[in-house]
């Protein structure tokens, strides 16, 4: 069979999104100092006390473990999530205003087999999280970028941006925000973009998907209220356990309009039907037992001396025309070079040369522009190999700059 000749349309619009597979495989080469794949420092897990929880769900519940769930999710955890909106993110919700997703990503997914035909368009910052980007285009949908730069999504361009396209006739049907410790830049929205932000989306009646991946991980700086707790109606709230517990339970959170939660449980039939019953139930224990808590107060303490050493290594080792944002938290930090320079290229010969790997700026972007930017994970890599790293990149940066080839380096 010629399966090429015979692929479903929107996969052509998916291509970008091979090259970061083909980018990611490379970097997790043991010989490879990677700041690339967004990752916790497995360091945070708390392994034996899980281990304890895993074993009581095992000799407790066996039986309902191994079998198919509820729908929306197994219900104390979403009670747990609904009290947790309430505690932590200020939001007033109940059990049926939360759906249980598997992570984020299906999250994103979901709300948009939900609410987005073929055609439709959605607003989405430059830069944006590389992977909505690619369920957007998987839905066929046209992405129309809003700039976003050191304090965030910039609201003005936002409201230009939108009076322009409704000025064309069309009617954006939503805008995907991460608003604190973004990726891939790291930039957090000051409450008063927050507020202003709100304040267009609700003249222009334009509903918020709010991505809170990484608000938890603050390492300096004042707290500041989710989107959904300022205008609960109008933002629809994703959470994952990815960042404040581990990936690889592959669990996440909806929080919405119940009757909104109602339909994405519908949309979810058609993709696993209900969440991962094992896992639910293992991070309701592991979030009873305080090991939520207890790991993410392990990455505050981890990150923030990560950031700190990366952001005073880059402040060393890189020339002087390079620039990059300073978080308040997150995994991530963001670099721009000077004008000519294209990071996809930089990194065949930074992973080739000096043996260290980042992600290129185009895939962030709806358009594949951004050759000038690339990011860098400090979550994963361990602390002492960060200077080793940022010497190599500035090693491979400098030498590009003057136009000739760095020479060969120590192995990781
Ligand atoms: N949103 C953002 C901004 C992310 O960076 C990630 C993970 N990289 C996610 C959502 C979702 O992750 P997951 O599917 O693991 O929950």
């Amino acid at each position: 069979m010629k399966w090429d000749q015979r692929l479903a349309s929107r996969m052509a619009s998916l291509a970008p999104s091979r090259a970061v597979t083909e980018i990611l495989k490379l970097a997790e080469r043991p010989d490879i100092i990677s700041f690339s794949g967004g990752l916790p420092d497995p360091a945070v897990f708390l392994t034996e006390r899980i281990r304890e929880c895993s074993d009581r769900i095992m000799s407790r519940e066996m039986a309902a473990a191994l079998n198919y769930g509820p729908n929306p999710g197994y219900t104390p955890l979403r009670e747990w999530v609904a009290s947790h909106m309430k505690q932590i993110e200020g939001v007033d919700s109940t059990v049926e205003d939360v759906l249980v997703t598997s992570g984020g990503l299906e999250a994103l997914h979901l709300v948009a087999l939900a609410l987005l035909d073929p055609g439709d368009t959605v607003l989405v910052g430059a830069p944006t999280y590389l992977a909505a980007l690619h369920v957007f285009r998987a839905h066929q949908t046209r992405i129309v970028s809003v700039p976003v730069d050191h304090q965030g999504l910039d609201p003005e361009a936002l409201e230009s941006i939108l009076s322009k396209l409704v000025g064309q006739g069309v009617h954006p049907r939503l805008i995907y925000v991460i608003p604190s410790f973004q990726n891939p830049s790291g930039v957090t929205l000051p409450l008063s973009r927050r507020e202003r932000l709100l304040e267009i989306c609700r003249k222009a009646d334009l509903p918020i998907v709010e991505d809170h991946a990484y608000a938890a991980l603050r390492y300096r700086g004042d707290d500041l209220p989710a989107l959904k707790a300022i205008d609960p109606d109008r933002v629809i709230f994703l959470h994952t356990f990815s960042k404040i517990f581990g990936p690889g339970v592959r669990l996440g959170w909806i929080c919405a309009d119940s009757g909104l939660i109602s339909n994405l449980g519908l949309c979810k039939l058609g993709t696993d039907q209900c969440p991962n019953t094992f896992t639910q139930r293992l991070v309701l224990e592991c979030a009873r037992d305080g090991i939520i808590e207890a790991q993410v107060d392990r990455s505050v303490a981890l990150y923030s001396r990560k950031l700190r050493v990366i952001l005073g290594e880059l402040e060393k080792r890189l020339p002087p025309s390079v620039t990059w944002t300073r978080p308040e938290g997150g995994f991530y930090t963001w670099l721009e070079l000077p004008q000519g320079f294209d990071t996809p290229a930089l990194l065949e010969r930074a992973l080739e040369d000096e043996k260290v790997a980042f992600v290129a700026g185009p895939p962030f972007f709806a358009d594949n522009s951004g050759e000038r930017f690339l990011r860098l994970c400090f979550s994963f890599l361990a602390e002492e190999l960060i200077p080793e790293g940022v010497e190599r990149l500035g090693r491979v940066i400098s030498s590009t700059a003057q136009g000739r080839k760095p020479g060969h380096s120590k192995q990781a």
